[in-house]
């Protein structure tokens, strides 16, 4: 099957770096791509005009929203709301448990991977909050994932998420680690087992990865497991890591080393390592960004920073700076971490915060942003058949609208759809050949009664909250909203 789409606007790829053509062709035959550029008159089995249009390669999500979404509860709480969104030490001792059924937890799956496939992401590498479990992902957990991967059609890097402690509010108001050793063992052979499964299904668009969960709910022992099954199965790491001042203390407390010590020690510098965030070390100054010689030990051992400036906005955090990690060799990649998945706001809000840290206009170029968004990933997870466009890579193609009467005018079509539109644009989404999207449904997915349930069962993790909470307030204390429901409701 040869399928041509053609556009105004599309971003092809010399070999080195992307490049732009006008009024021009992808033609790809079942998942390969076979031409980019103008000038195709060969024989064709399809063919769409998209008009005015920019078609791009897929976005590549390294930290990509794989649950409900949170961050319209917890990132706008005070410090002492903040304490009761964690799990307390009672909750710890006498009360975990999974909020969701694995039924439930299947719909929520296929709910965050269906929006990732309507904001344009191709690739993804799942993340979700590990707080409404009874203590990590399941085996189980992932194979859900596996299969609502392959139902929508989207490339996915797939693991359990594991760890061997978890972050709770004592009684007194202080953050801790709380620990069960077990555990972490358990989830470790539960995500070695999932690499086996993951290739024995022998689907080209499922890989296993290994995705424990933040660093300091982990063991040194069991930092070095996850490296030496790193290099068995020849995988892929994340790990988030330098995210933020509380893991610096907690790590500091608990073993007296900086994160990068502890990943060092662990062997984990000789895998194909992805750290989400990176944005805290140990260099001086009031921000406790990460020192040169932090940034140098992380391009020296070819390490992906996932760098995910929405969520990070969100939380209150920036990166200092995108081009201070760029000029030190270090691989930048990107991700969405929370809702919404939207890369191109993403981009937006990188680029200008960019500008805001370093007091130049010309930082964090959009061509720049573009290249982690697209190649970073590709690179960051070893592959150049993914995140560009050329003839021989993935049919992993976008199709961003350039019509809507709000995008205004247009300029140069990618610094356009940055600046004024959103992944909202986003018209068509195909992967390896094969439309997962267009015009913002998903074939074989009712997304309206997708996200009806999903409210439900949003309705039931907010209610959640409260179970954990060190203090026992009421949802509706700990999420009071914007301003108080008028008297005459
Ligand atoms: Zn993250």
């Amino acid at each position: 099957m040869r399928t041509a789409l053609h556009a105004r606007y599309v971003v092809g790829f010399d070999g080195a770096d992307h490049v732009l053509h006008h009024d021009a062709s992808v033609v790809y035959e079942d998942d390969r791509i076979i031409h980019v550029g103008p000038g195709w008159d060969g024989p064709t089995d399809h063919e769409m005009d998209l008009g005015n249009a920019l078609l791009a390669p897929g976005f590549i999500d390294l930290d990509a929203l794989a649950d409900i979404d949170h961050a319209l509860l917890d990132s706008w709480a005070s410090h002492e709301t903040a304490l009761g969104l964690q799990w307390s030490e009672r909750y710890f001792a006498e009360g975990r448990k999974d909020v969701f059924t694995l039924a439930e937890r299947r719909l929520i799956r296929e709910f965050a991977l269906a929006q990732l496939a309507l904001h344009g992401v191709t690739t993804c590498m799942p993340i979700a909050s590990e707080v409404h479990s009874s203590w990590a992902e399941t085996f189980d957990d992932a194979v859900v994932i596996a299969d609502a991967a392959q139902r929508i059609g989207i490339r996915a890097y797939i693991g359990p998420s594991f760890r061997a402690g978890v972050n709770v509010a004592r009684v007194d108001g202080r953050r801790d680690v709380l620990w069960d050793e077990g555990e972490g063992d358990a989830g470790l052979a539960d995500a070695a087992r999932f690499l086996d499964y993951a290739e024995s299904l022998d689907h080209p668009l499922i890989r296993g990865a290994l995705l424990p969960c933040r660093i300091e709910t982990l063991t040194p022992e069991l930092m070095r497991g996850i490296a030496k099954a790193a290099k068995e199965h020849d995988v892929p790491v994340r790990l988030h890591a330098m995210q933020g001042r509380l893991e610096l203390e907690l790590l500091g407390r608990q073993h007296g080393s900086s994160p990068l010590q502890l990943i060092e020690e662990s062997g984990l510098l000789g895998c194909q390592l992805l750290v989400p965030h990176a944005i805290f070390g140990s260099g001086d100054g009031e921000h406790a960004s990460p020192g040169d010689a932090e940034l140098a030990v992380l391009a020296e051992a070819g390490v992906a920073v996932v760098h995910c400036p929405l969520t990070s906005l969100h939380y209150g955090m920036v990166l200092r700076s995108f081009d201070r990690y760029r000029d030190a060799g270090v691989r930048i990649a990107m991700g969405t971490d929370s809702f919404p998945p939207d890369m191109i706001r993403g981009m937006d809000v990188g680029s200008s915060l960019a500008k805001v840290v370093t007091g130049r206009l010309d930082a964090g170029s959009i061509a720049d942003y573009f290249r982690a968004a697209t190649l970073g990933g590709a690179a960051a997870l070893g592959r150049a058949d993914i995140g560009r466009l050329a003839p021989g890579a993935q049919a992993d193609i976008i199709a961003i609208d350039l019509s809507d009467a709000r995008m205004g005018v247009v300029d140069d079509p990618i610094r356009t759809v940055v600046m004024n539109g959103s992944a909202r644009d986003v018209r068509m989404t195909v992967v390896a050949g094969q439309t997962v999207q267009l015009d913002g449904t998903i074939t074989g997915i009712d997304l309206e009664g997708l996200r009806s349930k999903a409210q439900e069962l949003f309705e039931k993790m907010r209610a959640a909250y409260a179970e954990r909470d060190l203090m026992s307030r009421s949802p509706e204390q700990l999420f009071p909203p914007t301003f108080p429901l008028a008297h005459s409701d």
